[in-house]
């Protein structure tokens, strides 16, 4: 959208002045104000101050909703018995900009710029819903400069860009404005004044953001009978022009802004290896501009409903309040210290509240950096476990087929070897073992017979084994499976019956999307060791966790010089980063306050009623639902680059894989959108996209 929004460091500094002079200046330019309080009742209607002051001088305004009380738009808003929000507010502005697409729009806020809409949202939220330049006026006078640090400060937080700022005296040099005090209307005043635009001016060339434009008290714009000053105006032009000339600046950029992201993408092809891909012959990409709730807004403008939550991560959807502060506090006081002997209160903090949320018994916590470095260090523990009680050959593993741990080396080990890499990079990866992919799905009656080949693998390996990995109760990125929790609960059971221990790699299924905390829930166990990653932090950052019980690290940590001297060998760099501390735990308690589980519970009926069409269609081996979790299997593999821009095209964000349509939507996603995602998904199937 082209426009600018026009925000102030306070009320009565001058956006209105602004909206003025550029309403006239812009060629075309519609002046927006969302919301007008302290209007005046003229009969029937509501007259807005600002939008007719605007109007007076020539150029074209409108408000699109007006009060009468003179003050904040909450307040109005509440006192009127009404209720907006930004989501709202935005779509109306994007509405009247889409009938004359041409027009720049100039959006007024109203007051500051932290002013609340309602009791959640403020105008700053508007702002970034509009995603528009931000031109910011500054009263000139005494402790202005504190507010234009605040207000720069806080537009910085929220990414958004500014394109300059406007420092306005809003009331004659020697007449006392609200900020000056007593002492004020002196010699000194005028000094003050002069060193305000010096001051800005040079903050301004340290940020990059200038100071378009110093304008002195031009005298009333508007006389007592409503009549515009024709020599005030004049002059107020004369001063805007550099803000014109600014914004004309920043709109031909925009304009190049498709070309540049051309680039961005023709360098991204030549130089950037995509997940899964090849470097020569790449699947297409999309280009990202920004995020907000379940949404992945395209730099083409393409706003797209998120069914990945990012591969697990963002089940609090994306730029959540919470844990956007929480990552920005702890940047402001400490990002990053080695934990080699130090410590420090995320890491500490981030643990206390974790361990009462896991399984019970796993006592000892050990930060990775990834999901892939948690399962090594997992592996690592189960070997040196059983070098601790002078197992020395138990130095291997037992996994179900259609597993997936990870893509770094030990990992790698563990993952399906038939999907998985074991034949491309035999030789450098260990030999496993492997037993049957669980036959028993999730929502059938159990049987035992699943379990007996893993029965009699462990009984004739068991002195080579030292622990048994899996996925408890769905296997991911190996095949979207979903199989029958007494298969984990009996699988405990003969592990231990050989000193064999338990790895449950809870890396995707952690944080609900089972629809339990944890999917080991589901069968009622403990594992020996859990890997945690994804969710954990809400996908705000990387980061993971290896859990233990006492027994494990016990026997790890007791041993003799000759079975390993008790350390864990360990150690990576950025361990319990306090970023990813900090973060983690801004995102445990917002899951933990949250409803969540009757948001996978309502999201789980969404997704059975939305996929169950794809039942009986051609093409389709199966569709099961668990959590929040939705999968339409293919008996065909799916042509990965049509699909996805099927479903880009249709507004939806889906990244299908092998013979797998799945979705995993943000927790907070609108019931709404499940049910588009689920409606795109069976139109692509039925219209025969699936089949390559
Ligand atoms: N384990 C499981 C079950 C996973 O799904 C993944 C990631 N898809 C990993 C391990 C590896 O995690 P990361 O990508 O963070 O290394």
């Amino acid at each position: 959208m082209k426009g600018c929004f026009i925000t102030a460091t306070d009320t009565e500094v001058g956006k209105t002045l602004a909206s003025c002079a550029l309403s006239l200046l812009v060629p075309d330019a519609l002046v927006i104000k969302p919301v007008q309080t302290g209007c005046i009742r003229e009969g029937e209607r509501l007259a807005a101050p600002d939008v007719d002051m605007v109007v007076r001088c020539g150029g074209r305004a409108e408000a699109l909703h007006c009060y009468a009380p003179p003050c904040s738009p909450h307040l109005a808003l509440e006192l009127a018995g009404e209720a907006l929000t930004v989501a709202g507010l935005a779509a109306e502005v994007r509405a009247r900009q889409a009938g004359e697409p041409a027009s720049p729009v100039l959006v007024e806020g109203a007051g500051g710029i932290c002013v609340p809409i309602n009791e959640h949202e403020s105008m700053l939220d508007l702002m970034q819903a509009l995603d528009l330049p931000v031109l910011l006026v500054v009263g000139n006078r005494l402790g202005c400069l504190n507010q234009a640090r605040l207000s720069l400060e806080a537009l910085r937080l929220r990414g958004l860009a500014v394109c300059g700022m406007v420092l306005n005296r809003a009331c004659p040099e020697d007449v006392c404005d609200p900020g000056c005090g007593e002492a004020a209307v002196s010699a000194d005043e005028a000094r003050i004044l002069s060193d305000n635009v010096q001051s800005l001016t040079r903050l301004g060339e340290r940020l990059g953001i200038p100071l378009l434009a110093d304008v002195p008290w031009l005298g009333r714009l508007q006389a007592a009978d409503g009549s515009v000053n024709a020599a005030v105006k004049h002059r107020l032009c004369a001063a805007f022009a550099p803000v014109a000339e600014r914004l004309a600046q920043v709109w031909r950029e925009q304009d190049r802004e498709q070309d540049v992201v051309a680039e961005d993408l023709a360098f991204d092809r030549d130089h950037l290896w995509h997940p899964y891909t090849s470097a020569t012959k790449p699947l297409p990409v999309y280009a990202v501009q920004r995020t907000h709730a379940n949404r992945i807004c395209l730099h083409d403008g393409r706003e797209l409903i998120d069914g990945m939550s990012s591969w697990w991560c963002a089940v609090h959807g994306y730029g959540r309040e919470s844990l956007v502060q929480a990552l920005q506090t702890q940047a402001g006081r400490m990002s990053h210290v080695m934990f080699g002997g130090l410590t420090h209160r995320p890491a500490v903090a981030l643990a206390r509240e974790l361990l009462p949320l896991v399984p019970g018994g796993l006592n000892r916590l050990f930060y990775a950096d990834s999901g892939s470095v948690a399962v090594e260090v997992a592996l690592k523990m189960a070997v040196q476990y059983q070098i601790s009680l002078g197992r020395t050959k138990r130095r291997h593993f037992l996994t179900p087929m259609g597993g997936y741990h990870g893509d770094t080396q030990g990992a790698m080990s563990v993952c399906d070897p038939v999907n998985g890499m074991h034949t491309l990079f035999s030789g450098l990866l260990t030999r496993h073992y492997f037993t049957e992919r669980p036959a028993c799905r999730f929502d059938a009656p159990y049987d035992p017979a699943c379990l007996e080949d893993a029965r009699q693998k462990i009984a004739s390996l068991r002195d080579e084994i030292a622990a048994v990995i899996l996925e408890p109760v769905v296997q991911g990125a190996g095949g979207m499976w979903f199989y029958h929790p007494q298969y984990v609960q009996d699988m405990l059971t003969l592990c231990h019956e050989h000193d064999i221990l338990l790895i449950a790699d809870e890396i995707a299924t952690g944080f609900g999307r089972t629809g339990k905390l944890f999917a080991c829930e589901w069968a009622g166990i403990t594992p020996d060791i859990m890997c945690l990653g994804k969710a954990l932090t809400g996908g705000m950052m990387t980061g993971a966790v290896t859990l233990a019980t006492d027994r494990v690290a016990e026997g790890i940590g007791n041993a003799t010089p000759e079975c390993g001297g008790g350390l864990l060998m360990h150690g990576p760099t950025f361990m319990a980063n306090p970023l990813f501390c900090a973060t983690a735990l801004a995102s445990v308690r917002e899951l933990v306050a949250s409803p969540w589980q009757e948001r996978v519970q309502r999201i789980e009926a969404l997704l059975n009623e939305g996929l169950a069409p794809c039942r009986n269609m051609p093409g389709v081996a199966d569709v099961r639902v668990l959590g929040a979790i939705g999968v339409v299997e293919t008996v065909q593999p799916v042509p990965i680059a049509s699909l996805q821009a099927f479903f880009v095209e249709q507004g939806v964000w889906i990244r299908p894989f092998g013979r797998l349509v799945y979705l995993m939507p943000p927790l907070v996603s609108p019931d709404a959108d499940i049910a588009t995602l689920c409606a795109v998904v069976c139109r692509a199937v039925r219209e025969g996209l699936i089949e390559s």
